[in-house]
C-alpha cells in the first residue's frame, strides 16, 4: 500500500501530522466510521486533535478523491479509506457496514457484457452474521 504521506503530497495536500493521523486511521480500518467514531478513536493517542480538525481533514480528503463519503440515511456520514470501486452491505440491526464486491473486477462482473465501470455505490441491507 502506498504511504499516506506520499498520497497527500501527490494530491497537493500538506501532510501535516494531524492529517496523517486521520488518513492513516481511515486507511487501516474497514468499519466505515463516522466523524465522531474517528475522533473518539484517535483522541486517546492524539489529545491535541480537535473534532473540527478531523472533520475538516475528512472534507478535504473527500474533495481530493482520497476517501469516500457514505450516506446510509442514519443522520450522519460514514467515511471509507478504500477508494477502489466497491459496494456496501449494512446490517439493519447493529448498523455494521461490510464491504461487498470489494474490487473493480468484482463489480465489473455484475455489468452487462461490453460495459465498463467508473464507480460503484450499491447499498444492500439485511442482518449480519452476528445479528442473524
Ligand atoms: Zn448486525
Ligand atoms: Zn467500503
Amino acid at each position: 500500500m502506498q504511504s499516506s504521506a506520499l498520497l497527500l503530497q501527490e494530491h497537493r495536500i500538506r501532510p501535516s501530522a494531524q492529517r496523517l493521523v486521520v488518513f492513516d486511521y481511515l486507511r487501516s480500518v474497514k468499519t466505515h466510521p463516522s466523524v465522531d467514531t474517528i475522533y473518539q478513536a484517535l483522541q486517546a493517542t492524539n489529545p491535541n486533535l480537535s473534532r473540527t480538525t478531523v472533520y475538516n481533514t475528512l472534507e478535504l480528503l473527500t474533495k481530493k478523491g482520497l476517501i469516500l463519503t457514505l450516506d446510509f440515511g442514519e443522520g450522519f456520514l460514514r467515511y471509507d479509506g478504500n477508494v477502489e470501486p466497491h459496494s456496501h452491505f449494512q446490517c439493519e440491526k447493529c448498523g455494521a457496514v461490510i464491504d461487498i464486491m470489494e474490487t473493480a473486477e468484482g463489480c465489473e462482473k455484475m455489468l452487462p457484457k461490453g460495459c465498463t465501470l467508473s464507480s460503484a455505490s450499491l447499498y444492500l441491507y439485511g442482518k449480519c452474521m452476528n445479528c442473524k
